[in-house]
């Protein structure tokens, strides 16, 4: 590992591991299984596998381990554990560390899936799990009680975008000795550095920014080496759900551009949201670094940009909203986010269609808000289209 290259030179080279060919891209090494000199040294391995020996493909292989280094490098962290989704990511780490008994703190603006894991699945093997309202540091002071094992929450939440002060929460969870799962997808690895700011493991899904292009699914959870090759390892090697090497073999080409994209992707964000603020069609308008963000400062505390994601909300509802999606041209209609093509949702109809209506009010989700993942397109092109969608209104 090296130790002082930054960001973007470690997302280029950190990890790359050749074979004897001295190829210059990262292979794919497409194996299920390792062969052994000898019997004996099949039995060492099994033993104690070194750095760079491999088992079988489910507990490690050698482009899954350049991706994991990688990530993990960028991160901050020691070491990290590849899945094949990000719900992988999330289900695993909670799961992994958690026993019947034990009491977790979360947030309650959380992603549909990871709310479902927590509240039902974790429930049903017997760990108490308190919801609470992210921003309210009181809140959180109250649930976190001595025996607490775990907080977890969403750094920027989905889809209304507000944030969670990492560093506060951080103090709170580890005063009862509890410890810090960060869903940081939103806040991208390039803008949030959550294990600085007091995070002790930090999952994404990487099916978002890291690939960037909307091709695989695929996760990762990151913290110290105890915890991911003692306690998460032998969860997921046993369990199934580790990150295939081709899916790795994207994860790091998309890495190679990770901070550019994410960058470019955040200055078309400032400038769709300066654009969109204030327009008499819309009831609000959210983006991070906006000064109406009631979060603006913490948004440029700890992370220092406004992100990729912003939200609006359409007057007129979802009849608005809708005629709005059917005017755009350039903008596609989905689900995914931090794809280099710029992406509309419609969060009470798909992403959150589940959640009872008094729910989708109190998390924000009212009829006519339109989530926007804005891509790598000329920004001004995205704005075009945004007013064209907007004059179909
Ligand atoms: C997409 C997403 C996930 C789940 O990731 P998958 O790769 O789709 O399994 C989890 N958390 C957040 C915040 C997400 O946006």
């Amino acid at each position: 590992m090296t130790k002082d290259w930054k960001t973007r030179t470690q997302l280029v080279h950190e990890g790359s591991r050749r074979s004897q060919y001295g190829e210059m891209a990262e292979a794919i090494f497409l194996t299920q299984g390792f062969a052994y000199d000898s019997a004996e040294a099949a039995e060492a391995r099994f033993v104690q596998a070194g750095d760079d020996e491999f088992i079988y493909a489910r507990y490690g292989n050698p482009t899954v381990r350049m991706f994991e280094e990688r990530i993990a490098a960028i991160e901050g962290t020691e070491d990290a554990f590849a899945t094949a989704s990000g719900m992988a990511a999330v289900s695993g780490a909670l799961t992994a560390m958690l026993k019947a008994g034990d009491h977790v703190v979360s947030s309650k603006a959380l992603f549909g899936s990871c709310l479902y894991v927590l509240e039902e699945v974790l429930t049903r093997f017997g760990v108490r799990v308190t919801f609470v309202e992210g921003t309210d540091l009181a809140a959180w002071e109250k649930a976190c009680v001595p025996g607490t094992k775990a907080v977890f929450f969403e750094s920027m939440s989905n889809p209304t975008l507000e944030l969670i002060d990492i560093e506060a929460v951080a103090k709170i969870a580890h005063k009862v000795g509890a410890l810090v799962v960060v869903d940081n997808v939103f806040a991208t690895p390039i803008f949030s550095k959550a294990v600085a700011q007091g995070a002790d493991v930090v999952v994404y899904s990487t099916t978002k920014h890291v690939d960037g292009q909307g091709r695989a699914l695929g996760g990762v959870i990151c913290g110290t080496k105890d915890f991911i090759r003692k306690v998460v390892e032998p969860y997921m090697k046993h369990t199934g759900a580790s990150m295939s090497p081709f899916t790795a073999w994207i994860m790091l080409n998309g890495m190679a551009t990770l901070d550019l994209r994410c960058r470019a992707m955040a200055e078309s964000a400032a400038k769709v949201a300066a654009a969109l603020e204030g327009d008499e069609r819309l009831s609000r308008v959210i983006y991070p670094s906006l000064y109406s963000h009631p979060q603006a400062d913490l948004a440029a505390r700890q992370m220092g940009s406004g992100g990729t994601m912003l939200a609006f909300d359409i007057k007129g509802g979802k009849e608005a909203a809708f005629r709005f999606m059917n005017a755009l041209e350039i903008i596609k209609i989905s689900n995914n986010l931090g794809d280099a093509k710029t992406i509309a949702t419609h969060p009470a109809t798909t992403t959150h269609q589940r959640l009872p209506d008094v729910q989708k009010l109190a998390l924000g989700i009212t009829p006519g808000l339109i989530r926007l993942s804005v891509g790598l397109e000329d920004a001004d092109d995205l704005i075009g289209d945004l007013m064209a969608g907007l004059a179909a209104v």
